[in-house]
């Protein structure tokens, strides 16, 4: 443990000294270590261990060093750790036949990026060239990512100081919980959401939009699982006005919702669906762009202005493979509905009846938010102080957190076990019974 500790103690060191963070003041970074994992777990040099109910960025779907996945990496490593992605390339081709066998009927190409963003970049580039339109609408609930139009099409705020690229519009979808429409129920708020994004479409100009891109359930934006009818509802008004609708499944698509993709509890198909976090667990990094017939038809003949070094890296290819097998043959993705449902659902259920600091709960499979609130009755958020308090008490008790805003989001791997869910609640009820608001 003495030697661990110095290992850890030498971490922080060379992290404080030469890496830079993304999001943050430099300062007054006080990074954990995190030195191995397994599964659900992971741990430090010095011996403390961690529950993983963030799965890190919410992309560790299929936990932390499956073993599948790891030897695939491995094995790819020794026959070839890198080509160009003109190649032909065996492990590719087979990644991208397992991707679209999960999509809808009339997806049948993959373009590969090195992660969620470049994904959505490309998606919109795809729209705006198949429609020959610009303007991308997207939530301001919402996030895309890190790059150009992936940071402007991004809602929140981490769009505002970087936007330079052109053509995003930004409108509110549906959140009853604070409910931007006044509305006291979800058909209510389906209704005006999608009376809302109508007429945002005809004041915009609907033959000047390539597309309506929308996280099918928004993730970092607090779980926000749509009403019943909405993204059907989005999709009716996509073709009524020509426009493409992009689903962004980064972060809710391969297991996360207890289904493959997000979208398919929605009676929805999208035009172009984004991807990267749970395709692959993050073990190389790796996204993509899946694409409807229609759209892939355009660039049969016209050159798809597009490319990256490692699109379509052999490593990360051989990982993806991996990684759906595994998912596929030990019922991953059915252990997380499962889990949702079975498990999540009533015990989180039972802590927000126990603690009026919870003012709502939502959520499937392993894709869950508490919404943390000073006062049920207004619902004024748990401000930034108390929310810091809460991270280090839950981490205090072995438990890696996901805060974001005033919410906990419970989110685990896919692959959690009903013992570990049980341990999990007990230190959520434990910290959230603390006298927190004083
Ligand atoms: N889209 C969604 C829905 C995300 O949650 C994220 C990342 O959190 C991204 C896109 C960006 O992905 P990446 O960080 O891999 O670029």
């Amino acid at each position: 443990a003495t030697a661990g500790a110095g290992l850890d103690q030498r971490t922080v060191e060379l992290d404080r000294a030469f890496v830079f963070h993304s999001w943050s003041a430099q300062g007054a970074l006080n990074p954990l270590v995190i030195a191995g994992g397994l599964g659900s777990r992971v741990w430090d040099n010095a011996g403390r261990s961690y529950l993983d109910f963030s799965s890190q960025l919410v992309n560790v779907n299929i936990g932390h060093q499956h073993p599948a996945v790891v030897k695939a990496i491995i094995d790819e490593v020794g026959t070839l750790a890198t080509v160009a992605p003109s190649t032909a390339n065996l492990a590719r081709g087979e990644a991208a036949k397992r991707i679209v066998g999960r999509a809808p009927e009339r997806f049948n190409k993959v373009f590969f990026t090195n992660g969620g963003a470049d994904a959505i970049e490309n998606a919109i580039r795809m729209a705006r060239l198949h429609t020959g339109r610009d303007k991308v609408l997207s939530t301001y609930r919402s996030y895309h990512g890190n790059t150009g139009s992936a940071i402007v099409a991004t809602g929140d705020w981490r769009r505002i100081p970087n936007e330079f690229a052109r053509g995003h519009v930004h409108f509110f979808g549906p959140y009853l919980y604070r409910s931007e429409f006044w509305a006291t129920s979800p058909e209510q708020e389906c209704e005006r959401a999608l009376r809302h994004l109508e007429r945002m479409i005809q004041s915009e100009g609907p033959t000047s939009i390539a597309a309506v891109l929308i996280e099918s359930i928004p993730g970092t934006a607090g779980v926000l699982v749509p009403p019943p009818g909405y993204l059907a509802g989005v999709r009716a008004l996509c073709d009524r006005y020509g426009i493409l609708l992009i689903l962004d499944e980064v972060m809710a698509g391969f297991g996360r919702t207890g289904r493959w993709f997000a979208f398919e509890g929605y009676d929805v198909v999208p035009d172009l669906i984004t991807f990267a976090k749970g395709v692959n667990s993050g073990y190389v990094p790796t996204g993509g762009v899946i694409i409807s017939d229609s759209i892939a038809h355009t660039f049969d003949t016209s050159v798809f202005p597009g490319g990256l070094t490692y699109s379509g890296h052999p490593l990360a290819m051989a990982s993806i493979v991996a990684a759906l097998d595994a998912m596929e043959d030990e019922g991953i993705v059915e252990n997380a509905a499962r889990i949702g449902r079975d498990v999540l659902a009533p015990g989180l259920a039972e802590l927000q009846a126990k603690h009026p600091v919870i003012g709502e709960v939502r959520g499937e499979g392993v894709f869950w938010a508490l919404e943390l609130v000073a006062d049920r009755e207004t619902r004024e958020p748990l401000n930034g102080a108390v929310m810091g308090r809460i991270k280090a008490e839950l981490l205090g008790r072995g438990l890696l957190p996901f805060l974001a805003d005033n919410r906990i989001h419970v989110v685990p791997p896919c692959v959690v076990t009903d013992d570990e869910v049980a341990e999990a609640l007990a230190v959520y009820d434990e910290v959230l019974g603390l006298d927190l608001l004083n």
